[in-house]
This record gives C-alpha cells, sequence and structure tokens, in this order.
C-alpha cells in the first residue's frame, strides 16, 4: 500500500490533478496516520503518579497503572498519557487493589425482623463503593436451602462482587426456631450447593447455635472438608468453649468476632492481659483471625493487647449490617484507620483489607493489581488531623490520620468519585 500511494504521488508533478493529488493524501493519512493514533490510546484508564502498595506484588512505590477492556494491562514507572483515553492524576493519593471485605451481611429482602431476606441485612452498592470496597463475602445469612433466592434477590442484580459464605443450616440467619434445626444442617447438600456455584460460594459458615451437642459444628466442618473450603466461625456459639471450637478448626478455617469481649464467648485476652495460650497455639496451626467489628465484635481491651503480643488480625471483616454500620465499625476504611492509629503501617492494613482477604477465601485472582487480573481498584487519600475511633465499649482512641476513598474502579468502570477527580473541569 505504501508503494502505491508513493507511487501515484511520484507521478503527481507530471499527470495528474490537484484533485486526485488531495485524494491520494488524504487516503495517506485515513490509512496510516489515524490507525497510528488509536493504536496509541491502547488504554481505557490510567492514574498516573499514585503511590500503589500492591502486597501481592510487593509493590510499595509510585507507579503508573494502567486499565484495559477491565483488566489490569500494566503497571509501571511511567506510562504516557497518550496511550490512554482517560487519564487520572493520583498524586498524593495511594492506589491499591479494591478492598475485599469477608464478612457482611447483604441478603437483604422484606421481612421485618430477619437478616436471611430481610432488612436486618443491608443492599451491598450501597455501602461498598464509597469506602473502596470492590467485593463483599456474605457470612451465612443464607443457607444451602435459600442460596438461590439470595443469588436472584441480591448478588446478580449488585454491581459490587457478592461472594458467600453458605450456612450450615439451610434457611441460613433465620432466626429461631428455623436456624438451630439439626434437621436442616446437612453437610451432603451444603457441599453440593458450594459445588453448583462454586464461582460465589468461598465456605461454610457456622454461627448462630444455642444448644451443647457439637453436631452442627462437626456438619459444617465436614462440608467443609467435602468441598475443599474454609470454615468461618462466627461465634455466637455460647455453649461451645473457645479452646474446643479452636483445637476443632483446620489450618485455613477463619474464626471472627476474634477481639469480641461479650458473655457469649471467653474473650481472648484472659483478666491479667495475655493472649490465652490455647489461642496462639491456634494461630501458630493456621487458624485465621478475622476482625468481625460488627456492633459489639471490636473491644480496644482486646485487639490492643493481642495487637502488642502479636496477634494481628488476618482480614478486616467489617460484619457490616443494619445495626453495625452507624456504630464504631462504619466501613473497612475506618477499621483500616483504626488499625494505623493502634500502631499498624498502611502497608500492613493494606494487606489485610487485599490479598490476605483475598487468599483466606482461595480467591488468588482476587485483592492484587498483577497485570492481567481484574480491574478492582481503589483510590485512597490519607486525611492527616485529629479523629476519634470508637469500639463496642464506647471507647474512643484518638488518631491522626484516616483513609478516605477518593475513587473507586469495579472491572475498569469507576463506580465512586469523590472529588470528581475523573470528571472533567466544567466552564460556563
Ligand atoms: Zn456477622
Amino acid at each position: 500500500m505504501v508503494a502505491y500511494v508513493t507511487y501515484h504521488l511520484l507521478l503527481l508533478k507530471k499527470s495528474l490533478t490537484t484533485l486526485h493529488a488531495i485524494f491520494l493524501v488524504g487516503l495517506y493519512v485515513v490509512l496510516f496516520f489515524i490507525p497510528s493514533v488509536i493504536w496509541a490510546q491502547q488504554y481505557d484508564l490510567l492514574i498516573k503518579s499514585g503511590h500503589v502498595v500492591d502486597p501481592k506484588n510487593r509493590i510499595n512505590a509510585k507507579k503508573d497503572v494502567a486499565v484495559a477492556a477491565g483488566k489490569i494491562a500494566k503497571v509501571a514507572d511511567d506510562i504516557p498519557a497518550a496511550q490512554s483515553k482517560k487519564i487520572i492524576d493520583a498524586t498524593g493519593l495511594y492506589v491499591v487493589p479494591g478492598l475485599i471485605d469477608i464478612h457482611t451481611h447483604v441478603f437483604v429482602g422484606t421481612k421485618p425482623d430477619k437478616f436471611a431476606d430481610g432488612i436486618y441485612s443491608v443492599s451491598p452498592d450501597d455501602f461498598t463503593f464509597k469506602s473502596g470496597v470492590t467485593t463483599v463475602v456474605d457470612a451465612g445469612t443464607s443457607g444451602w436451602r435459600n442460596f438461590p433466592l439470595f443469588k436472584e434477590q441480591v448478588i446478580d442484580k449488585s454491581q459490587t462482587r457478592v461472594l458467600a459464605f453458605i450456612n450450615i443450616a439451610g434457611s441460613g440467619m433465620s432466626g429461631k426456631p428455623l436456624q438451630e434445626d439439626l434437621n436442616d444442617m446437612n453437610a451432603d447438600s451444603a457441599a453440593l450447593v458450594i459445588q453448583k456455584y462454586k464461582d460465589i460460594i468461598v465456605g461454610v459458615k457456622i454461627g448462630h447455635y444455642e444448644g451443647s451437642d457439637w453436631t452442627p459444628f462437626e456438619r459444617a466442618l465436614d462440608a467443609g472438608r467435602q468441598s475443599n473450603t474454609p470454615l468461618f466461625v462466627e461465634c455466637h456459639l455460647p455453649q461451645f468453649s473457645l479452646e474446643d471450637q479452636l483445637k476443632k478448626m483446620r489450618p485455613g478455617d477463619i474464626i471472627t468476632h476474634s477481639f469480641e469481649q461479650v458473655a457469649e464467648r471467653m474473650p481472648i485476652v484472659d483478666e491479667h492481659g495475655n493472649v490465652r495460650p490455647f489461642v496462639l497455639a491456634a494461630q501458630k496451626k493456621g487458624v485465621l483471625f478475622d476482625v468481625g467489628h460488627g456492633g459489639a465484635g471490636f473491644w480496644f481491651s482486646q485487639a490492643v493487647p493481642a495487637f502488642q503480643q502479636g496477634l494481628t488480625p488476618n482480614s478486616f471483616g467489617s460484619d457490616l449490617h443494619r445495626f453495625s454500620m452507624n456504630a464504631g465499625m462504619k466501613s473497612v476504611l475506618n477499621i483500616m484507620s483504626k488499625y494505623m492509629a493502634i500502631g499498624m503501617s498502611i502497608e500492613d492494613v493494606v494487606a489485610r483489607a487485599t490479598w490476605n482477604a483475598a487468599r483466606s477465601i482461595k480467591r488468588e485472582d482476587l485483592g492484587n493489581l498483577g497485570e492481567g487480573s481484574v480491574a478492582d481498584i481503589a483510590v485512597l487519600s490519607m486525611q492527616n488531623g485529629k479523629f476519634g475511633f470508637i469500639d463496642a465499649a464506647g471507647n474512643r482512641l484518638e488518631g491522626n490520620r484516616k483513609l478516605e476513598a477518593e475513587l473507586t474502579v469495579r472491572e475498569g468502570k469507576i463506580v465512586w468519585d469523590l472529588n470528581g477527580i475523573a470528571a472533567k473541569a466544567w466552564k460556563q
């Protein structure tokens, strides 16, 4: 084609008309120049000059992040702006993988006094993107029997990626007596449902049982073994001792409400301020400790000594529901800021809200900014000032830093933009 056009251009002086010349030059432009411009804009989105914290890939430095077709296309020191259709200046901001909240209750519905299909749960999109969260895991609000309704009603209708632990109780968190019916706790049925929806269901949950019979716990463990997924233990199990629960749990199983100090479960820190030896033994065995903040699940009297003695949480599950969102918990970002006030570094809080969380639910495709990964991204600002953080006992811990979500990207799409950094400047 080049030879064809050049040949004709050479002939111009001799025999062709001016009109013909214009046509040929135009053809040249169309064939060679325009495609090169289109090719140059190979990325849909370029987040420039932010401080990238990507624990999986051991990145903690100023980098550019390019997105194409919903995936992370490139992470590098300098990616030319001309190569992207849209540019976001993230100077002074942190760029991290979209946050993962492994403890939520989002099976929202119309039942007035229920979590399962009820108003005690919340709608995920209402709370996630504004705090940098792109993936939530529902903690057994649905069971193996009513999971399909949860999927149809919430999971399939949400922009947030919604994954789930399913409850060993078939009807999930449907209140008493249904959720304590041993006949409805079936390991084989739970394992079958997990297998059928293995792209969504990440494990089994045991959580609300007030009897002393260990059968529900054993069945939940059996379902976990059959499906090769972790067991998520939410400790509303007042007759089971903490020591026995931790002994029965396998490496990779997750205990939540780790830092609670309530009557229904022995606290992990004893009356002398020491983490109990059997708790440290469970940590050494590989049991994972999730925050599970909720309304009553997080106490400084537990979390601070535990942190000082090396028992840090593996993940920052929020236990988001109708009763926790406006109390001390607020959001995963607030839990991250709270832990910075306790003494954790920004790198360590990001790890717990991203890569650690992804690994604990065996979803290593998530929680990182590796090239080829889904483009779930949170751009965070670090606010400096005087802030207060509240625990379940109503105590305030002061801190001077607080994280805020400036921009959230879900599968390459901007879903939250606090100050319009991705929008065009308005001019009259
Ligand atoms: Zn919960």
